[in-house]
């Protein structure tokens, strides 16, 4: 227990390069496949040899940045600005790595999460405590099916349904639009009236694709399109907007808070995914909600596929913190076949248990690290 005031000095910042292995291939908008995690491990090792980890996945399509990348700015820029510094100014230090580069909010969001971790664990308070405390007793957790056919769709939600899941989130602009908008009926059926059924189409849409999709499912009750256009097409998305049955959600287009503000503003959206890598880390997501609800956005915060048990211990702790969770919870580290941890984080009958312990709340298995490390 922290109960004087004798800095927490950063020793050493390492930037660690891994790729994990996920269960079965996620077929994504735009005809991109996952069958592989890329994700950068921050480990910060303080002066008194305690030891805080961050974690922030690799998204070329979602935030620029790419694994080699992330590792050289954490190697170059972002560590060195760390080191001899005191982890108990994780405010301070968190501006100034916002502010020592543009963009790199993957590598930025890595470090942030670190130093939360070695703090929580310094100080023998969770992530939750630090951020101001829980203001909910669970979180709805959201699973993914992004299947080649409607059968296996259906198949996979049957399976998660069974397992106590109630929020359903399709991939499309995947599939013909006529089997999407099937899905849709199909998966409907299967997850119940009560579930939330939504679609993703990271930004592989075409504007006919997305009006002949929101009319298709009008009458199947989802909360939400996310991002059917390019990150930057607000004109596009507005346009849609004005006649869509179906509410719009910013995901790859809400990568700041000025972004967040301005289509809402214009009338684009009624919800935004929130991730750490877009916005640079865990307190700027914590801002991001704080606006978001101001503006009357619901929210979804989530993860990149797929993230480990360690960045997923960041956002099931932010998940219970930020006002405003409408659209739930989406943590990745469950579509992995390995993860970094000693007890992996799973949901549990729909919802994402929060972990116990100080700081993130997981035991961190370096000898699985050291396995998994890519070579670049
Ligand atoms: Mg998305």
């Amino acid at each position: 227990m922290h109960t004087d005031a004798t800095p927490l000095t950063i020793h050493r910042v390492e930037a660690i390069p891994v790729v994990l292995p996920l269960k079965k291939p996620i077929l994504m908008g735009g005809g991109q496949k996952f069958d592989r995690s890329q994700t950068l491990i921050v480990r910060i090792e303080a002066a008194n040899g305690l030891v805080g980890w961050g974690e922030a996945s690799a998204a070329p399509t979602m935030t620029g940045d790419t694994l080699a990348g992330m590792v050289a700015a954490v190697d170059a820029h972002l560590g060195r600005l760390l080191v001899g510094r005191d982890a108990m100014t994780r405010a301070r230090l968190g501006r100034e790595l916002a502010r020592a580069m543009i963009g790199n909010t993957g590598p930025k969001a890595a470090c942030d999460l670190a130093l939360f971790d070695l703090v929580g664990r310094h100080l023998g308070v969770s992530l939750t405590e630090l951020l101001g405390g829980a203001v909910r007793d669970s979180v709805l957790t959201m699973c993914l099916l992004g299947n080649p056919s409607v059968e296996e769709d259906v198949a996979e939600a049957g399976r998660y349904h069974a397992q106590g899941y109630r929020f359903f989130k399709l991939k499309v602009g995947v599939k013909r639009v006529e089997e999407e908008i099937e899905a849709a009926f199909a998966v409907r059926k299967v997850a119940g009236a009560q579930a939330i059924l939504c679609a993703d189409a990271n930004m592989g849409m075409s504007m006919e694709h997305a009006r002949r999709y929101v009319a298709g499912v009008a009458d199947a009750g989802l909360a939400f399109l996310e991002q059917p256009f390019r990150d930057a097409d607000l004109a596009g998305t507005l346009a849609l907007a004005r006649t869509s049955p179906v509410p719009l959600c910013a995901d790859e287009s809400a990568h700041s808070i000025e972004a967040i503000v301005d289509w809402q503003r214009a009338g684009a959206i009624a919800g935004v995914n929130l991730k750490t890598i877009k916005l640079g880390g865990t307190a700027a997501t914590l801002r991001a909600a704080v606006v978001a609800d101001t503006l009357g956005l619901a929210v979804d915060l989530a993860s990149k596929i797929a993230e480990s048990s360690i960045a997923t211990a960041g956002i099931v702790h932010l998940g219970y913190c930020i006002p405003n969770l409408d659209w739930g919870l989406s943590p990745t580290s469950h579509y992995l076949a390995a993860d970094l941890v000693r007890a992996p984080l799973a949901p549990v009958q729909g919802g994402s248990p929060r972990p116990a312990g100080p700081g993130l709340g997981v035991d961190v298995d370096e000898s699985a690290i050291a396995r998994h490390r890519a070579k670049l």
